[in-house]
């Protein structure tokens, strides 16, 4: 393991940096990756965000888009940069099958890599590990990894507050998850100060939808929301057919799974959805509820213990059979 020293060595020269994330990134992913850029390029560094995958259009006004590097689209010019990295930053993911194909280029890589990140059960590939399960986006621990770590918090200007704001924004529910503690709200008052415009920031986050998308979630909650009122739990379940009527891109059913969570006496809800290879499903509950442990145990997947997500590789009507048949496990603690 690297010591913090020695990393405050290591970033005393430039060096080539790769900072990669884990695939359909969302607003921390890109926040946080971001976010540590604009700090690195500011030291002088060469420095990549290779993402595995593309992720939704209102995170493409973040600074510095522009520089992001899809490895689908890009693969060989991507790979070249991880072969030829010093350095590797993993950020929003701990285990090297959340970045696909790129995970094997990551792990064959010399590179020391560096993991940032606030997920259950690391997998051990990394040099070092800026971990906390209790922090609330790992955009959080990059501001701890810059200002507590590296001492160096007089470096964050305006592009670092605002990736590092948006992705504290995103993953705490805008505030409001049990994770933003007061020491979250200090630190985004920080972030403000250093010229981060939360106003700007939500409203490009969420006021950004296409009117497709907002006659989808209609859809979803008129005609797809199903209730059991018997496991205290809501699902929205929708087929492929759907999303293309819709003309659903990345990033569009994004948040949807929370509708469902908003009536009175749902502890867990449910979005379950048929991409073209498989299929899908976005858990969230609420209090001591593991939503995480269904995905684990049922569904090839993980997560925190009110967010989580897993895939099936049946079809859909069995996918959503085989979640209300595992509803009868818990029904005691859905029920409490
Ligand atoms: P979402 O429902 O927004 O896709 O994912 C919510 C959270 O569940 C993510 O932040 C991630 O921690 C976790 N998650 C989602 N899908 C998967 C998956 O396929 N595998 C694992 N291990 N975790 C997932
Ligand atoms: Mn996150």
């Amino acid at each position: 393991m690297l010591s913090i020293t020695e990393i405050k060595e290591l970033l005393a020269t430039p060096q080539k940096i790769v900072i990669t994330t884990h695939h359909k990134p969302d607003g921390d992913a890109m926040g946080s990756s971001l976010g540590l850029y604009a700090y690195l390029i500011q030291l002088g560094h060469h420095v990549k965000v290779i993402t595995p995958t593309d992720y939704p259009q209102f995170l493409h006004w973040l600074p510095n888009n522009s520089d992001v590097i899809i490895y689908a689209d890009e693969t060989e010019r991507a790979a070249k940069f991880v072969s030829e990295a010093a350095l590797i930053f993993c950020l929003d993911f701990n285990t090297l099958n959340r970045i696909n194909e790129l995970g094997e280029l990551v792990r064959a890589s010399e590179a020391y890599k560096l993991m940032i990140d606030h997920h259950l059960e690391p997998e051990d590939f990394d040099d070092y590990r800026h971990w906390s399960i209790n922090a609330c986006a790992a955009a959080q621990l990059v501001y701890d990894f810059i200002v507590n770590e590296l001492k160096d918090g007089a470096m964050i200007n305006k592009d670092i507050a605002t990736c590092l704001y948006t992705g504290i924004m995103t993953d705490s529910g805008s505030f409001r998850f049990e994770s933003a503690n007061a020491a979250v709200y200090r630190i985004a008052a920080d972030l403000i100060d250093a010229g981060a415009e939360h106003w700007r920031i939500h409203q490009l986050v969420y006021d950004n939808a296409t009117e497709n998308r907002l006659r989808f979630l209609g859809h979803c909650i008129s005609n797809k929301l199903e209730i059991l009122r018997e496991y205290n739990t809501a699902i929205i379940s929708v087929t492929k057919q759907e999303l293309n009527e819709y003309k659903i891109a990345t990033g569009d059913t994004e948040g949807i799974v929370n509708y469902a969570l908003s009536i009175n006496g749902i502890k867990l809800a449910a979005f379950i959805i048929e991409r073209s290879d498989k299929v899908k499903l976005s858990l969230r509950s609420t209090g001591d509820f593991p939503a995480n442990e269904i995905c684990k145990k049922y569904f090839d997947g993980g997560g925190h213990r009110n967010a989580a997500g897993g895939v099936s590789s049946k079809d859909l009507p069995t996918t959503v059979a085989d979640f209300k048949n595992i509803l009868k496990e818990y029904k005691t603690q859905l029920l409490q």
